[in-house]
């Protein structure tokens, strides 16, 4: 099932191609089974396309048209089920239903105004301003150096790296330290520079796959 393919996925593709921004956002999400508002809206608009670049990438291997419109449907379904998943080990699925499967409908334009909404770009999400219990916003802007450090190491940024990442931070170039980041977790340059979460993802997951 396609569903599945994608679900299951994640937590390897968080790993291996999530910016820093998605990757923190989605170990909170695991970790503590709900993120606020402002989480959900980030996390949940770039996983959005994650999906649908998951589903394009599967489509390109099958060609087949029925199947395809079958996983226009699906998306939205699975991260329903993704998002339920976790809220349920704090909630419960009843409350999940009652108070959050609505925003995650919304986000796909199926409810409200239905816009089909677009994920934020770096610059909207490095000019956020996270309060006390939030996890949106960008790590190079809003975590202290020593968090910023422990969870470069994480993603395996080696020690020279490092430094060149934290240069970039001091200098507010927050973007040109993501950029850095990329390029040492992939072995691989970055010329055009990360200006979107899912520019980051869909550029590492054709370097990866
Ligand atoms: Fe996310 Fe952009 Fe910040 Fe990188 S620079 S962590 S992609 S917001």
């Amino acid at each position: 099932e396609f569903g599945e393919i994608s679900i299951k996925d994640l937590d390897q593709l968080a790993r291996s191609s999530f910016p820093l921004c998605m990757r923190h956002l989605f170990d909170k999400l695991r970790e503590d089974h709900h993120l606020k508002h402002g989480g959900r809206m980030q996390l949940g608009l770039f996983l959005k396309y994650v999906f649908r670049r998951l589903f394009t990438f599967l489509l390109s291997l099958t060609l087949c048209v029925s199947l395809y419109a079958k996983g226009v449907g699906l998306r939205m379904e699975d991260a329903l089920a993704f998002w339920k998943a976790e809220f349920s080990h704090k909630v419960g699925a009843e409350r999940f239903d009652k108070e959050y499967a609505y925003s995650i409908r919304h986000n796909y334009g199926k409810e409200g105004k239905r816009t089909d909404y677009t994920p934020y770009s770096c610059q909207k999400i490095i000019s956020s301003t996270p309060g006390v219990g939030d996890h949106h916003g960008c790590p190079y802007r809003h975590f202290s150096e020593e968090n910023l450090r422990a969870a470069l190491g994480r993603m395996g940024v080696g020690s020279r790296a490092m430094e060149d990442v934290v240069d970039k931070v001091r200098n507010r170039h927050y973007q040109l330290a993501c950029t850095l980041t990329f390029e040492a977790v992939h072995s691989s340059s970055c010329d055009a520079g990360i200006n979107h979460p899912n520019q980051y993802f869909s550029d590492s997951h054709k370097i990866l796959q």
